[in-house]
């Protein structure tokens, strides 16, 4: 009995907290205009497939993404975007206006997808093809996500969507790694429409069915162990930082981390040392962990800061200090936030209809995205794929499968989720 009371108050604060502006799936997806835009996205898969090429080729490392985005800044204005510039963290920005009696009112919506790939400088970037498959790095992740924003503002312009809610179009720096999603960062802490976005959707990764509205918090470390150094025969005996490090790497190895909430550790990068024949002076290393609870993350952080410094002390006792003993210098080199979109919000409720109303079924996610920014500062967000085309992200032999099949039904879903998540008129 009191079950059920409880239940049909929690219903009824659910819809009372409902914003305005998210509006339902099916119309949305009967409405003439939208299903003129599909037919446009389905008639343009060349040119998206072209297009795709061209921005692949551009490279676009993370804080070495000018070139792309002005190639970007171009695209947003021919499609006729209002307002198109480049913020001062290198975004690209561009505005489509809300219409109608109500616009004023309608909360705007980001649509982002980033503009860096994982791939360091000089790394090449060329596409190739066999048959239906192209490979190059990043073309997945995120320049498909990229992509398919142009065909997405293109169908809408073409089709003459009229939506309620103004969109912004971002095109982001600085989404992975090191990077440490700088461009989103900006946009919603110190941009010129922070005041102003209610809603935040990125297009990165994923599939048809996928609604990430979950963001894994992450904590990242370069940690970097010093010594005397000295000769590896004549100064032998001396404490030794590549021991010290070994030993903090193999601590951390055997680390206890639950699969459920989902925890994870790695060491990505090593690096230091002078020659094979001298001791190092230095050498360091670069430590990623996750989790979906904030708990659990604090508490690997604890034990990792704890393995590195009893590896250290161990050392120090291991051998000689007598030129001096092996120190310490951790440094968080990223620190993302975790949590959720609640599954009751407009946004994800929006996202999950219309995904089932195109015969899907809908499966929210955790992961680590642009959309762990807004998350964070509590704007609703979530990352979407625009298809599931990209296979092997983050890989040098990264592809996307170049059919309709794989591409069109995404981009139809991601279209119809924005035009939901800002209203139709
Ligand atoms: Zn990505």
């Amino acid at each position: 009995m009191n079950l059920i009371r409880s239940t049909v108050v929690l219903a009824a604060a659910v819809l009372a907290a409902v914003p305005a502006g998210a509006q339902d799936a099916s119309a949305v997806l009967q409405n003439a205009q939208v299903k003129a835009a599909f037919q446009h996205l389905d008639a343009n898969f060349d040119h998206f497939v072209n297009e795709l090429v061209a921005l692949t080729e551009i490279p676009a490392p993370s804080f070495k993404e000018t070139a792309r985005a002005r190639a970007m800044e171009v695209k947003f204005r021919e499609a006729g975007l209002k307002n198109v510039h480049i913020d001062a963290e290198g975004n690209v920005l561009g505005e489509r206006p809300g219409a109608g009696p109500n616009a004023g009112n309608a909360p705007m919506l980001a649509l982002a997808a980033h503009l860096d790939t994982v791939f360091p400088e000089g790394t090449d970037v060329h596409v190739r093809k066999e048959g239906t498959k192209y490979s190059a790095p990043g073309i997945g992740d995120d320049t498909h996500g990229l992509a398919s924003m142009l065909g997405i503002i293109r169908a809408l312009d073409a089709a003459h969507v009229s939506t309620r809610g103004e969109i912004l179009f971002v095109a982001d720096v600085g989404e992975e790694g090191l990077g440490n999603s700088r461009g989103i960062h900006f946009l919603l802490e110190k941009g010129e429409y922070r005041e102003k976005i209610k809603n935040f959707i990125s297009i990165d990764g994923g599939d048809d069915n996928s609604i990430t509205n979950g963001g894994v918090a992450s904590k990242r470390y370069r940690v970097t162990f010093k010594g005397p150094g000295g000769h590896s025969y004549g100064a032998f005996g001396l404490v030794n930082p590549a021991f010290a490090m070994g030993d903090a790497m193999a601590r951390f190895s055997h680390s206890d981390v639950p699969r459920s909430p989902k925890t994870t550790f790695n060491v990505g990068v090593v690096g230091g040392g002078t020659s094979v024949n001298s001791i190092p002076g230095s050498v360091w290393m670069e430590v990623d962990m996750r989790s979906e609870s904030p708990e659990e993350l604090a508490k690997i952080e604890k034990k990792f800061l704890l393995d590195i410094a009893d590896a250290v002390a161990a050392e120090n006792k291991a051998r000689s200090t007598r030129n001096g003993s092996i120190t310490l210098d951790a440094q968080l080199v990223g620190d993302r936030r975790g949590g959720q979109t609640a599954e009751s919000t407009a946004l994800v409720r929006a996202a999950m209809e219309v995904t089932r109303a195109l015969g899907g079924k809908p499966e929210l996610r955790y992961s680590s995205t642009d959309s762990n920014v807004p998350i964070g500062l509590g704007i609703p967000a979530i990352t979407i794929g625009a298809g599931r085309a990209g296979q092997r992200a983050h890989s040098p032999d990264e592809f996307a499968v170049m059919e309709k099949s794989a591409n069109v039904p995404g981009q139809q879903r991601a279209l119809a989720i924005v035009v939901a998540a800002v209203g139709i008129n």
